[in-house]
C-alpha cells in the first residue's frame, strides 16, 4: 500500500477538462489499497485575477478580508475535483485548509503553519475516499481564515504529507523538474534529477518559483522526498531529498535563480548611536516586513549619522513604506530613498564552498555585460547580486551560459 500526497498547481487545473484528465491519471495509477491525498490550487490566474478585483475597490492591505477573499479559489478547485472523482466511479470528499486541520499564525497573508491534526483526512481516507484538499489555506486559532503566501499550496501539500507520514509529495506543475535555471527564461536549462533540501531551499528563497521555499523547509523537517513533475508527462522529473549520489555532489553551481519582487530602500543619515539600527528593523519585523541584505556605511565626513541601504519583497512596499514614515516622525532621518525595480540574480551550489573562483566568475560576467552590482551578499552555498530588474533577465542567461554550456 503506498501513502502518496499529489499537489496539482493552478495551470494543471485550469480547465474543467484538465482536471477530468487528472482524474484519470490518479485512477490509471492507483493499485485498490493505495490512500491518497490530493491538494490543489485555484485555477489558472484565479488568484491574480481576485487580487487585481481587491484592486479595483482599495490600494490599502485589508489582511483579513484578502485572506477570506483569496481561499475562494482553492474552494472551487476542490468541489470541482470531488466531483470529477465522483462522477468517475471513485469516493471523494474535498477538505478546505480548516476542515483538513491545518491551524496556522494570525499574520494575514504569510500565515505559518503551527498545526496539522490530520484526523479527518485519515478517517476520510480510511472509509475509501481519496482527498481533496484545498491549498494555500488554513486557520488561526480565533477561527479566522489565513493564506500561506503566494504559492503556499506547495507548502500545505508538504504539511500534509508530512502529518500523515506519506510515502512521498508529488509536486505537479507545467514543467518537468527543477532545472539549472527558470526555463523560461534559460530555454537550455538542463533538468535536474536530484537536489538536497539545503540547496532546493536556498534556490526557492532566491527566486526559482518552482517550490515555495517553505515547503521545502517542511519537507527537510519531517524527512518527507518530494518529487517535482510534470502534470502533462510521464517523465520522472526531481528528487528533493536528504541526500544525493556521488555523481551528483561532483557539482559546484547547481543552479541560477533570479527574483524581481525586490525593492530597495536606503535610509540617508540616520544617528550612528546604539538602537538605532534596531528600532528601524524591529519596526519593520512587527508589522511583517522580511528583511533581505543589509548595508550600513558611516559617512567619513561625518561620523554621527549612518547610511542603511536594505531589500525587501516589492509586494511589502507599501507596509514598509507606513512603517518608515511613523519612525521619521520619532527619530531624525535626512532622507529615505526607494527604488522598485531592482531584481536580484543568485547562483546556488553546496560545492561552492572554498572555491573562491566562482564569486569571480559570476562578478566578471557580470562585468562583461555591462551590469552594475549594487549589493552582493553571501551565504555557505549562494552569492547574491542586486542589479537593475531591466537587465535581469539577461543576467540570469550570461550566468548561466559561463558555468553551465560546455564550451
Ligand atoms: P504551479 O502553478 O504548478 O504551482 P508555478 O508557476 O508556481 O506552478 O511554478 C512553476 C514555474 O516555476 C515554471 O513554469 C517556471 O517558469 C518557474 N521556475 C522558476 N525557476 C525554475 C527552475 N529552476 N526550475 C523549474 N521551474 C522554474
Ligand atoms: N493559488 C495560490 C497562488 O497563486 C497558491 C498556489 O498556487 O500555490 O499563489
Ligand atoms: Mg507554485
Amino acid at each position: 500500500m503506498a501513502l502518496i500526497v499529489k499537489k496539482f498547481g493552478g495551470s494543471s487545473v485550469a480547465t474543467p477538462d484538465k482536471m477530468r484528465a487528472i482524474v484519470q491519471r490518479v485512477l490509471k495509477g492507483k493499485q485498490p489499497e493505495d490512500k491518497i491525498v490530493i491538494v490543489v490550487s485555484a485555477m489558472g490566474d484565479t488568484t491574480d485575477e481576485l487580487v487585481a478585483l481587491a484592486k479595483q475597490i482599495t490600494s490599502k492591505t485589508y489582511g483579513r478580508e484578502m485572506d477570506m477573499l483569496l481561499t475562494t479559489g482553492e474552494q472551487v478547485s476542490i468541489a470541482l475535483m470531488a466531483m470529477a472523482f465522483q462522477e468517475a466511479g471513485q469516493k471523494a470528499i474535498s477538505f478546505t485548509g480548516a476542515q483538513a486541520g491545518i491551524k496556522t499564525s494570525d499574520a494575514f497573508n504569510k500565515g505559518r503553519i503551527l498545526a496539522l491534526k490530520p484526523g479527518r483526512i485519515m478517517k476520510a481516507l480510511d472509509q475509501g475516499n481519496i482527498v481533496i484538499v484545498a491549498g494555500f489555506q488554513g486557520i488561526t486559532g480565533h477561527g479566522d481564515i489565513t493564506t500561506l503566501g503566494r504559492g503556499g499550496s506547495d507548502t500545505t501539500a508538504v504539511a500534509i504529507a508530512g502529518a500523515i507520514h506519506a510515502d512521498v509529495c508529488e509536486i505537479y506543475t507545467d514543467v518537468d523538474g527543477v532545472y539549472t535555471s527558470d526555463p523560461r527564461v534559460v530555454p537550455n536549462a538542463k533538468k535536474i534529477d536530484q537536489i538536497t533540501y539545503g540547496e532546493m531551499l536556498e534556490m526557492a528563497k532566491l527566486g526559482a518559483g518552482v517550490m515555495q521555499p517553505r515547503a521545502v523547509e517542511m519537507g527537510s523537517r519531517f524527512g518527507v522526498p518530494i518529487h517535482v513533475r510534470s502534470t502533462f508527462s510521464e517523465d520522472e522529473g526531481t528528487m528533493i531529498q536528504e541526500d544525493c549520489s556521488m555523481e551528483v555532489k561532483q557539482y559546484l553551481i547547481r543552479g541560477v535563480a533570479s527574483d524581481k519582487n525586490v525593492a530597495k530602500i536606503t535610509v540617508l543619515g540616520i544617528p550612528n548611536k546604539p538602537g538605532f539600527a534596531y528600532r528601524v528593523f524591529a519596526e519593520l519585523a512587527e508589522k511583517h516586513v522580511d528583511v533581505d541584505m543589509i548595508v550600513q556605511s558611516v559617512r567619513i565626513a561625518n561620523e554621527g549619522v549612518t547610511d542603511i541601504t536594505f531589500t525587501i519583497a516589492r509586494t511589502d512596499l507599501e507596509q514598509a513604506k507606513a512603517v518608515l514614515a511613523n519612525l521619521r516622525k520619532e527619530m531624525p532621518v535626512e532622507d529615505v530613498l526607494i527604488d522598485d525595480k531592482m531584481a536580484k540574480v543568485s547562483v546556488v551550489g553546496a560545492g561552492m564552498a572554498g572555491h573562491p573562483g566562482i564569486a569571480a566568475g559570476m562578478f566578471g560576467v557580470l562585468g562583461d555585460n555591462g551590469i552594475n552590482i549594487e549589493i552582493i551578499s553571501t551565504s555557505e552555498i549562494s552569492i547574491t547580486c542586486l542589479i537593475s530588474e531591466d537587465v535581469i533577465d539577461k543576467a540570469v542567461k550570461a550566468i548561466h551560459a559561463h558555468f553551465f554550456d560546455e564550451d
